[in-house]
């Protein structure tokens, strides 16, 4: 293939990898995996130019063939990997293109599988069968809103470990209700849900745009397509009441009732229904049962951007998002300044330090596999089939290790979970300067402070001193600070996929994650360094963890600490001068 050719282009030719070219609609650019209009494709260029261009999806070679550039066009191009480093800047910036694109789960997913494909690894689908080969990179999805991908060590045996990375892609958000239609009333409304604990009075008054899947069913063919979706443009609002009708607000606070406050305005009636151009028409395309369950212009705004007819949709998972874009902020640039922060930046952090601990040198004699787990429904309790409470860690552990070992292997899959370690990487609370009282004083994080380990006696976190060693360790070797959190005794905590993962499948696991502040806010704020300084500590994770675990003897060594310790010594020596002759005596005095 063309783009197995331009992906073995050699450094010297100076590659240079393209990321999310809006391809005119004049080529006809069409895919059945995502919207028509907003598909990105890699172009892989030398120094002379385009050579070819490849789009991700099941059907990338139809795609390739239709999206070649004519010829004389120029389109920009950015050195680097999709996602990545502009040349001069931080990570930081690569992580603002990556927030713009991923709005939701599902384009979270893809943003990564793109940047995955783009760095040679293979796509796995979990209903086929494998055969993995050491050295080898695949990815695999769940739902379309999760994912797996994995590196496997040059040098792997039966039994090492995998050094995991958990992350999520989900974030609280207003998500449309199976039927949004609100009929009466002045304006077209939407029927919108909470999905998980927003601070909801941050979605007033903002210009909000529609993403998600769509389920479409051709009328004419009765084909059925699984669509991304993304109308980036300001179509809905969810006013705020003026003060003169509140007065109160400011000294009592906003009081929001989900239900009765939250529904966003998409038109007045009027337009909606009166105009010609949006007038509802009864055509072939727009009869059917969705019509009644939806108004027929939100119908209209999501064939319109899929290019389907209204008809055709017969289901979605539609939220709210955000149209302001992310960005770099604060007067040194220190900032970054956008939606979904929480989890997306250790989606992003963690596939960029995967991708720099499993190039063909780094990999060549690695021992172990390198993994990240990008989870759903984790702002919801992590209870589903695409969620960390699920099966899909047990299966990829399970699944991976018998595909690596044909033969059968005593105690392959306990073993290798025992060998295994998982960092479970979620954002944290930063010092909030005008909040101090809220935080524990003496572990109070820092924006641009380095990685957060997180602490709760509880277990709401499943940090231990073993764990949170390992990994602080790992960052004071690559030379990135490292901080430390718990919450103040009088305030209950929060939790994360840390404990669900480490209950789930017996795996020693840290709880970390980047500051931030305005967490669940529709805008949350983090330190643009600490993007470098997850990367950075991830990496060494990936890199070294397996040499440092070598190190630090925690079980099946008690009988070597019965020969060597002095306190076992002593005890041991205790029970002989009480000459008690019977070893449960013993035990009684030897404590
Ligand atoms: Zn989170």
């Amino acid at each position: 293939m063309a783009s197995m050719r331009a992906l073995s282009l050699s450094r010297a030719e100076s590659l240079v990898v393209s990321t999310r070219v809006a391809l005119p609609r004049a080529w006809g650019f069409h895919h059945p995996w995502t919207a028509c209009r907003d598909v990105s494709a890699f172009v892989w260029a030398n120094s002379d130019g385009i050579v070819t261009t490849r789009s991700v999806g099941p059907d990338s070679s139809r795609v390739h063939a239709r999206a070649r550039k004519p010829a004389g066009r120029s389109i920009g191009r950015r050195r680097g990997t999709p996602y990545g480093r502009r040349r001069g800047m931080g990570r930081a910036d690569g992580l603002v293109t990556y927030l713009n694109d991923a709005w939701t789960p599902y384009h979270a997913v893809f943003a990564t599988c793109e940047a995955l494909r783009a760095r040679g690894y293979e796509e796995l689908d979990e209903r086929d069968a494998w055969s993995l080969r050491r050295g080898g990179k695949y990815f695999y999805t769940r739902n379309a809103s999760a994912c797996v991908a994995f590196a496997v060590g040059g040098g792997y045996e039966a039994g090492d470990g995998f050094v995991i990375v958990g992350a999520h892609t989900d974030s609280p958000c207003p998500k449309l209700k199976p039927n949004t239609r609100v009929d009466g009333g002045g304006d077209v409304r939407i029927r919108v849900q909470p999905y998980g604990g927003g601070l909801w009075h941050t979605w007033f008054d903002r210009d909000l745009g529609i993403a998600g899947r769509v389920v479409v069913k051709s009328s004419k063919t009765n084909e059925v397509f699984h669509r991304l979706v993304k109308i980036d443009r300001a179509v809905c609002r969810i006013p705020t009441l003026a003060i003169h009708l509140d007065r109160g607000v400011n000294s009592e606070g906003m009081k929001v009732n989900f239900q009765q406050h939250m529904a966003p305005i998409l038109a007045t009636r009027s337009k909606a229904e009166g105009g010609e151009e949006t007038k509802e028409k009864k055509t072939e395309d727009d009869r059917g049962e969705e019509s009644s369950r939806h108004h027929p212009l939100l119908l209209k705004l999501i064939a319109d951007e899929i290019g389907c007819a209204p008809g055709d949709i017969v289901d979605f998972d539609l939220q709210l998002c955000d149209t302001q874009p992310s960005a770099i902020g604060g007067a040194q640039r220190e900032f970054v300044y956008s939606g979904r922060l929480d989890n997306l930046v250790s989606c992003y952090t963690s596939l960029h330090a995967l991708l720099n601990a499993s190039t063909d040198e780094a990999l060549e004699k690695a021992s172990g596999v390198r993994m990240i787990m990008h989870f759903d429904h984790e702002e919801v309790g992590s209870e589903s089939s695409s969620g960390a409470a699920g099966a899909m860690t047990t299966d990829a552990i399970k699944r991976i290790a018998a595909a690596l070992n044909p033969e059968a292997v005593e105690g392959l899959d306990e073993r290798t979970r025992r060998a295994s370690f998982c960092v479970s990487s979620d954002m944290a609370h930063a010092l909030h300067p005008n909040y101090a009282d809220r935080h524990e004083p003496a572990h109070a994080p820092k924006m641009h402070g380095g990685l957060v380990i997180k602490h709760n006696a509880n277990q709401r976190y499943a940090t231990d001193a073993v764990t949170a060693f390992m990994f602080r360790e790992l960052g004071e070797r690559a030379g990135v600070p490292v901080q430390e959190f718990v919450v103040r005794s009088d305030t209950g905590c929060g939790s994360t996929i840390g404990p669900i993962f480490s209950t789930r499948t017996g795996i020693r696991t840290v709880d970390v994650g980047a500051a931030q502040l305005s967490m669940h806010s529709i805008r949350e704020v983090c330190g643009a360094d600490d993007i470098d300084h997850a990367v950075t500590h991830l990496t060494a994770l990936f890199l070294h963890f397996i040499d440092l675990d070598r190190t630090l003897i925690v079980d099946g060594a008690i009988g070597a600490l019965c020969r060597r310790c002095d306190v076992f010594e002593s005890a041991s020596q205790m029970s002989l001068d009480a000459s008690v002759p019977d070893a449960d005596d013993a035990r009684t005095y030897a404590t």
